[in-house]
């Protein structure tokens, strides 16, 4: 009777739920990339091949800056939108739409131009 009084005060069931460790030993998880499919297998492959940013996500530091040599910003359409910080102590980011073709001068002074690359074809993504 107590035993049972156990069981319901804590919720335990008659039928214990066992699992043997050689069993689970022998599975393994799979591997992501052949779960993949589409632009996230683009990205893992791209950085199994050694590419970490393979969609330009990651921040660039101000190059030069100057009209001649101005600071490249990679984007895979004709347009993108650009945040300058122009000062290190800046609470702010200033946003500009950066063109092909049409290298841009931000309020500090610094030069931007885009560099158009390639996207994806979305019918010629990996499967
Ligand atoms: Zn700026």
């Amino acid at each position: 009777m107590a035993s049972l009084l156990v069981r319901r005060a804590f919720n335990v069931s008659r039928r214990d739920f066992h699992l043997c460790a050689p069993v689970m030993s022998k599975k393994t998880m799979p591997d992501p990339i052949d779960h993949a499919t589409g632009l996230e297998k683009y990205e893992l492959l791209a950085k199994q091949a050694g590419n970490d940013d393979p969609f330009f996500l990651k921040a660039v530091k101000r190059g030069k800056g100057t009209k001649a040599e101005p600071t490249i910003v990679n984007a895979m359409d004709t347009y993108r939108s650009v945040g300058c910080v122009c000062n290190e102590e800046d609470t702010n980011i200033k946003w500009m739409w950066l063109c092909e073709g049409v290298p841009k001068r931000c309020e500090c002074g610094y030069w931007f131009e885009l560099k158009v690359h390639p996207a994806p074809e979305k019918f010629n993504l990996p499967l």
